[in-house]
C-alpha cells in the first residue's frame, strides 16, 4: 500500500507567504502521488502558532480550495519548536512520514522528493542539510558557524547545517513523543533518536514574503537553551575553574612566602592572600560538585527515554 507522507507547517504571521508556499507543496504531492510512490491521501498540515495576523483565515482558505490543506491553531504564540512539534503530534499516526518545513520557502521544498525517496528506501529520518550558506549575510554565516562551534564545544550534539527541515517517519515520531521535556530543542533530540537517517543537501533561499521572526537575540536565546537542555558540562566546567585555581594556588603561596621571608610583607597580608585564594578555590570546587548533582537531577527529570531499539529478531 502506498504511505501516506504529511508535512507540517508551522506558521507565525505567515498570512502573505502561505499563498505561495502552500501550493508549491500540494503541486510537489501531485507529482509523487502521479508517480505512484506516495498515497493521495497524502496531506499537509498548517500549524498557526497563535499568529496576530490572517495567518488562520489563509489556512481556512486553502482548506476550501483544496481539503488536503488542514490546519491546527494553538491558543498561544509557543515559538516555532513547540508549533512545529504540536503538528508532528497531531499527525503521528495519521501518516507513515512526516516532513517539517517552515512557511517561508526558505528550504527548498523540492528536497521533498529525495527525502520521501530515502524514507521508501528504508530510512526513518532523513535530514535536510543545508548545501551552502551563499545567500545569508556574512555575519549570519559566521555566527551560525560560531553557534555550531560553541554548541559541540559545550556538549550538544547537533547535524552541522540542518535547521528543523527533514523527514520521520511515524516510528521515529513515536519515539520522539516519548521524550517530555518542556524546554524542547529538536535539533539535538533527533539525533538521540538513532535509527537509519540519511541526509538531503537542499539550497536555502531569500524568505517568499514577510520577515524572519528569529533575530539575533531569539537565535542566541535559542542557543542557550539548546546547551542547557543537553548538557550539564557548564556546571562541570565551574569545577575544573576551581582545580585550576588551586594548582594557580601553589604559585601565589610561594609568591607570599617569598614575600614574608624577605620582609617585604605588610603584617597580615600573607594569611589573607593565602585564604582568598584558597578559600575561592575550594568554594568553586564545592560548586562544581554540587553542579554535578544537579546534573544528575536534571537528567533524571527529563526521563528521557533510556534506549531506543533499532530492530529485532525474534
Ligand atoms: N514560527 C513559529 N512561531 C514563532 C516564530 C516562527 O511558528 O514564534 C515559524 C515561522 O512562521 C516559520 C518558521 O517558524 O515558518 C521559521 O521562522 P522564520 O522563517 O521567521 O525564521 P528564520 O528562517 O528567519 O530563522
Ligand atoms: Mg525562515
Amino acid at each position: 500500500m502506498s504511505k501516506i507522507i504529511s508535512i507540517v507547517v508551522p506558521c507565525y504571521n505567515e498570512e502573505a507567504a502561505l499563498k505561495y508556499t502552500i501550493p508549491q507543496l500540494l503541486k510537489i504531492f501531485d507529482d509523487l502521488v502521479g508517480q505512484g510512490k506516495i498515497s493521495s491521501e497524502s496531506f499537509v498540515l498548517c500549524v498557526d502558532d497563535g499568529s496576530r495576523d490572517k495567518t488562520w483565515e489563509e489556512i481556512a482558505k486553502l482548506h476550501e480550495k483544496d481539503n488536503r490543506v488542514k490546519g491546527i491553531t494553538l491558543a498561544h504564540n509557543r515559538g516555532h519548536q513547540y508549533a512545529l512539534l504540536s503538528g508532528l503530534m497531531e499527525v503521528k499516526d495519521k501518516c507513515d512520514a512526516a516532513v517539517s518545513i517552515d512557511a517561508d520557502l526558505q528550504d527548498d521544498p523540492l528536497a521533498i522528493v529525495q527525502m520521501v525517496e530515502e524514507f521508501l528506501n528504508g530510512k526513518e529520518i532523513v535530514y535536510g542539510v543545508r548545501a551552502s550558506r551563499s545567500t545569508d549575510t556574512w555575519f549570519k554565516r559566521t555566527t551560525a558557524r560560531c553557534f555550531y562551534k560553541f554548541q559541540a564545544s559545550m556538549g550538544l550534539q547537533t547535524i552541522y547545517d540542518h535547521a528543523d527541515y527533514r523527514l520521520m517517519s511515524s516510528r521515529a515520531l513515536e519515539i520522539l513523543s516519548q521524550y517530555g521535556e518542556s524546554n524542547l530543542f529538536l535539533r539535538g533530540i533527533i539525533p538521540q533518536i538513532g535509527l537509519d537517517t540519511a541526509i538531503v543537501k537542499y539550497d536555502r533561499h531569500e524568505r517568499v514574503a514577510g520577515e524572519s521572526k528569529y533575530p539575533l537575540k531569539k537565535m542566541l536565546a535559542f542557543s542557550v537553551d539548546g546547551i542547557t537542555s543537553f548538557s550539564a558540562r557548564p556546571m562541570r566546567m565551574i569545577f575544573f575553574v576551581g582545580l585550576t585555581l588551586l594548582l594557580i594556588d601553589i604559585l601565589v603561596a610561594l609568591y607570599v612566602l617569598i614575600a614574608y621571608f624577605g620582609d617585604t610583607a605588610i603584617a597580615g597580608w600573607p594569611s589573607i592572600m593565602l585564604s582568598v585564594w584558597f578559600l575561592g578555590s575550594l568554594i568553586l570546587m564545592a560548586i562544581g560538585i554540587v553542579g554535578e548533582y544537579i546534573g544528575k537531577i536534571f537528567v533524571e527529570v527529563k526521563a528521557r527515554p533510556r534506549f531506543n531499539i533499532k530492530s529485532t529478531i525474534w
